[in-house]
């Protein structure tokens, strides 16, 4: 990593003099390698909050034609250090750079999106013959932004810029697994020589997270990460009724595979979708659903297609899936590969490490067919956030919602089919927030609201909408000074008048 800066708080980069805790980050590709190393304190908590308190009113005060600027510039710094970022991201996630280099690319992108179209609706409202009437969204506050490893700059950069436009000061405190990358990106903030305040950063593993969520001084909670977190999260805000959280978690997605499908192009998209990021995607497909038809045709030429998927480092040019972040993940993943309960799961693709040439967190792709929906099974259940898939046979459409509904999450589902009625139809049936046709459930558009329901979010969806998860509605009634013959001539005023 370039040098470690330390937090950046108040527009100073500042490292903890007498730190809680010490962090060594190894190279998820090389194992013996160490790509970044700091110490981490809670007290900077409070002054990256009492920071952000005092620039808020400032940062609200401009207005929104006046805070753009500053976002203009952040976009052109972004732009200039894009592939220094990619690098980052690359080197810490283990995710190949190609990959890398498009999570950067939307960086740039969520801006113009964000500062265009989505202004519309966090848009000042006048309703129709309402004199004096209307109601605008007002900034939350202070908020915390905590983001994840998978996407450490885009997620994070999906709640920051709303926040920013709609005018909330932010303290950020991104995965401790990707601060590198997160470094680069508020070297671009340092540029675009924000208000000091109006966005900090504070480095650190869970418990300055927790310090972070639990603040008395924070008004919202824009988070994306696991359930489990966020779960912990909400317990630990319960006493603080004025805090909104937004919470983006994990998912447990389904694909269903109809008779009348492409198989080629469903088989192309789950593809992807199961091992881009090696599988950790909050979208990423861990369960196929196939009709019982094209279930054996479809299974031999998913498992053939998967079986191919290259696998190495992150810098090499024919690596279609980096290693998983850390041991802790790859454990989670060997684990799942030895589960008891596997009795109702059959291998057909052996999953496992991989690559023991490269000393890295490498695996290699998980298939297997269920004989039993078991949902509450710890395999079928559990988001294993690795490339690790099930498939399942159903003899009809309603069938097929039954076994894509049964898990606790619903974040994204898909159905390939060439009948648009019957898609429509599974629409219906179907419990989750993402639901695409003949596309797999990754991709999603920045355009589109991004958010689940069950397990995988809590209602607040981001993306196009991320703005008002930002905001609360002000409403406001107007009317001119001074009172009219009128309103003194009619009850109630007159009753008073007639009687003094
Ligand atoms: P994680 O929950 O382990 O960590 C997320 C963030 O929370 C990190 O910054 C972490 O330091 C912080 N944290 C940890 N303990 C905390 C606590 N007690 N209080 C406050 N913050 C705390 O998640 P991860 O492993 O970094 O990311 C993978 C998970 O994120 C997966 O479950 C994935 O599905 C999910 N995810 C969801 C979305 C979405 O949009 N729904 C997108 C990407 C990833």
């Amino acid at each position: 990593m370039n040098e470690y800066r330390g937090n950046f708080i108040a527009n100073t980069w500042t490292a903890p003099t007498s730190p809680d805790g010490h962090l060594v980050r190894e190279n998820p590709c090389r194992k013996s390698e160490t790509i970044y190393e700091f110490g981490w304190d809670v007290a900077s908590v409070d002054r990256a909050v009492a920071a952000a308190r005092k620039a808020l009113s400032g940062w609200d005060r401009l207005g929104l034609d006046a805070r753009m600027p500053y976002l203009q510039r952040f976009r052109q710094a972004l732009a200039n250090r894009a592939e220094a970022m990619a690098r980052a991201i690359a080197l810490e996630t283990g995710k190949p750079l190609w990959e890398a280099r498009t999570e950067v690319s939307g960086l740039t992108a969520k801006i113009d999106i964000m500062a265009g179209e989505g202004l519309q609706y966090t848009a000042d409202v006048y309703p129709e013959g309402l004199d004096g009437g209307s109601f605008r969204a007002r900034p939350l506050g202070v908020v915390a932004v905590l983001g994840p490893f998978n996407f450490p700059l885009h997620l994070a950069n999906g709640h920051i810029i709303p926040a920013l436009l709609s005018g909330n000061t932010v303290v950020v405190k991104p995965s401790e697994l990707t601060a590198s990358s997160m470094q680069l990106y508020f070297e671009c903030i340092e540029e675009a020589d924000f208000p000091a305040g109006v966005i900090n950063l504070v480095h650190g593993p869970g418990p300055v997270g927790a310090a972070l969520a639990g603040h008395p001084s924070i008004n919202a909670v824009l988070f994306t990460g696991s359930y489990e977190t966020g779960l912990r999260i909400q317990q630990a805000t319960l006493h603080q009724h004025w805090k909104l959280l937004a919470l983006e978690m994990g998912g447990k997605n389904t694909s269903i595979v109809l008779e009348d499908a492409d198989l080629a192009q469903a088989a192309h998209e789950i593809l992807m979708a199961s091992c881009l990021t090696t599988g950790q995607r909050c979208s990423a497909t861990s369960r196929i659903v196939l009709h019982e038809q094209i279930a054996d045709a479809f299974t031999e030429r998913f498992v053939e297609l998967v079986s191919r998927v290259t696998t190495g480092d992150a810098f090499a040019d024919d690596a279609f899936m980096g290693p998983l972040v850390n041991k802790a993940a790859f454990d989670k993943f060997i684990g799942a590969q030895q589960l008891t309960e596997n009795a109702n799961l059959t291998p057909l693709l052996e999953g496992g490490p991989a690559r023991p040439d490269l000393d890295g967190y490498f695996v290699k792709p998980a298939i297997w067919r269920a004989h039993k929906v078991d949902p509450s099974g710890a395999h079928q259940s559990c988001e294993i956030f690795g490339p690790d898939i099930i498939i399942y046979h159903a003899s009809n459409d309603d069938h097929a919602a039954h076994i894509a509904n049964a898990t606790e999450y619903g974040l994204a589902m898909s159905v390939f089919t060439a009948d648009e009625t019957r898609f429509d139809n599974l629409a219906y049936e179907l419990q989750t927030g993402i639901l695409n046709m003949n596309r797999s459930t990754v991709g999603a558009s920045s355009r589109l609201p991004f958010g689940g329901v069950k397990k995988s979010g809590n209602h607040r969806p981001s993306a196009i909408l991320a703005g008002q998860y930002c905001t609360f509605p002000q409403s406001q009634l107007r009317q001119r000074a001074g009172w009219t013959d009128d309103q003194l001539q009619k009850p109630p005023l007159s009753l008073l008048l007639g009687k003094f």
